[in-house]
């Protein structure tokens, strides 16, 4: 098992992380150099030095590791108890939490995400796998449907084979775990293709799950790039189901290259929430959930609120306090626990959200920044950013920006603000802030999203349906949603009776 080096704490208090050694890919139980024995570079978002070197893993690689979950699928994995799979669960979860002082620096090291948020995304992880040991126990059932005394039909759910779960880099730990833990505790085995841009945390949790003792093959890592190594596993025969997380035009084409082997697919992808914040909102309330809402993660949040719709009554002194806030949110080093917003994933990503802060200059928006400390120049920095006298016809208010930027609208009334909310192609989520109840609960109800808070930001329930409408996705995770995903539901009919049977030819 080969082991990444702990995060040494310095002398001011911070941590600092020193030669991370290079990755392998972990197929059948046994961490391993990619077939063609290629490697890329991972890079720190913070000061955009090498890392370490990860394996380039391609078709052969997967072709390996899906061999190695069918065959485990088939043997030992397959013919354990309910009992036994779980208490592997529960011992990851465990593994987790004993190594979340490890685990969270390592991400922040990798992605650039403030410590303070990706030790909650950690712990969130952990919980993930319990959560969903406790969910296989207690909603893992069947129906059962009586016809009078004739028939006794009932319903069973088995796991569907091999799971290939594809992932992005803006939380890369709770996102993988989001879809390994229902995967493994409804009896599947995963072959995982991580995002090339943050591969340490996915190769971390391979080592723990390597600890928990798993049988060989279970649970396979591929790192590698998309079009590779993710269009491999996509196109593989032997892999029943995809389950996706990324943008929206990597979900279509994965959705194509899937189409000759009639892969099931649950596709979680981008999002341009919107928050609409009516005049009689809790103010002080709605402004930390709106600054929250789209600076946190560094604004690389699928459900961030990325367009602001403020009542026009209220809106100059809601955008005077967010021009406070923006100056006052503190940008830098992501491994300080101070930090709010850190450097962006990676150069080709922080260049991508540049170039719309120029589209919203050349679109007519009042671009308003905060600033980023001159000692963070090498990092991809971008500061909290405010798009001012935005409208919904610009680019910048339909595309997906993904970073620390908010578009900000006035409204004058409840059905022209619904217009407004509906009027893009994304559906993920979306917030409304008043006190008159009726009006939230109208309001919510008009808006064509997945998920919609009142009040709030988002927080989430885990029992929940998480998912996107429109273009933001196809299928529910989370909660017993997802089993309707990992799970083939089998109905067996059974003849209590004597009940009649057409007699073809008997004479
Ligand atoms: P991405 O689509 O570029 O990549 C996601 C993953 O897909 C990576 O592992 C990548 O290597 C792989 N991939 C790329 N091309 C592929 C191909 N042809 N075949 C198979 N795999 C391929 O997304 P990203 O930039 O990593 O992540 C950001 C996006 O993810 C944003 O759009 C964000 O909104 C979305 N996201 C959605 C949710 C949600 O729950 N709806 C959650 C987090 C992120």
């Amino acid at each position: 098992m080969s082991e990444l080096t702990l995060p040494d704490i310095n002398e001011a208090g911070k941590r600092v992380i020193k030669d991370v050694k290079d990755i392998q890919l972990y197929i059948d139980g046994a961490f391993v150099d990619a077939v063609n024995q290629e490697q890329f570079d991972n890079y720190n978002p913070f000061t955009n030095e090498s890392i370490n070197r990860i394996a380039s893993g391609a078709e052969a690689d997967i072709h390996k590791a899906v061999k190695a979950a069918r065959k485990a699928f088939k043997g030992e994995w397959g013919s354990l108890s309910q009992n036994e799979r779980l208490s592997y669960i529960y011992k990851i979860a465990d593994l987790i939490d004993e190594h979340i002082d490890e685990i969270a620096p390592l991400e922040s090291y990798d992605t650039g995400l403030p410590i303070s948020q990706t030790k909650k995304m950690v712990a969130r992880a952990a919980h993930n796998f319990r959560f969903y040991a406790e969910m296989v126990k207690s909603r893992l059932v069947g129906d059962a449907y009586q016809v009078d005394d004739e028939f006794l039909n009932y319903t069973i759910h088995k796991p569907v084979g091999v799971a290939g779960l594809i992932t992005p880099w803006n939380a890369p730990f709770m996102l993988e775990t989001w879809k390994i833990a229902p995967a493994l505790a409804t009896g599947n085995t995963v072959v995982l293709k991580p995002a090339e841009w943050s591969p340490l945390t996915a190769n971390r949790l391979a080592e723990i799950i390597d600890k928990a003792g798993l049988p060989d093959g279970v649970f396979n890592v591929v790192h590698g790039y998309g079009e590779t190594a993710g269009a491999s596993l996509v196109a593989h025969e032997d892999v029943e189901l995809i389950s996706f997380t990324g943008e929206t035009t990597t979900g279509s084409e994965i959705m194509k290259n899937g189409a000759d082997t009639l892969k099931r697919f649950s596709m979680e992808l981008g999002g341009k929430s919107p928050i609409i914040v009516f005049e009689d909102a809790d103010f002080e309330r709605a402004i930390d959930a709106c600054t929250w809402g789209i600076f946190s993660f560094n604004g690389e949040r699928c459900t961030a609120n990325s367009r602001l719709y403020v009542h026009e009554d209220i809106a100059s002194d809601f955008i005077a306090a967010l021009k406070d806030r923006v100056q006052n949110i503190v940008v830098g080093d992501p491994m300080r626990e101070d930090t709010q917003v850190g450097p962006l994933i990676h150069t080709k990503h922080y260049e991508s959200v540049k170039s719309y802060l120029e589209l919203a200059e050349q679109e007519g928006c009042e671009v308003i920044s905060g600033s980023i400390p001159k000692e963070h120049s090498r990092g991809n920095f971008v500061a909290p950013t405010l798009l001012l006298n935005a409208d919904t016809s610009m680019k910048v208010v339909q595309e997906e920006i993904f970073g620390p930027v908010i578009a900000v609208m006035t409204f004058k009334d409840e059905a022209e603000v619904i217009d407004y909310a509906n009027n893009v192609r994304y559906g993920l989520a979306g917030y409304v802030w008043t006190k008159d109840l009726q009006r939230g609960h109208r309001v919510a109800q008009a808006v064509n999203s997945g998920m919609l808070w009142i009040n709030s930001q988002n927080v989430r329930d885990l029992r929940t349906p998480f998912g996107g409408s429109k273009h933001s996705g196809i299928g529910r995770e989370g909660g017993h949603y997802a089993f309707e995903f990992y799970t083939e539901v089998q109905i067996i009919h059974v003849a209590l009776g004597e009940h009649r049977i057409p007699q073809f030819g008997k004479k």
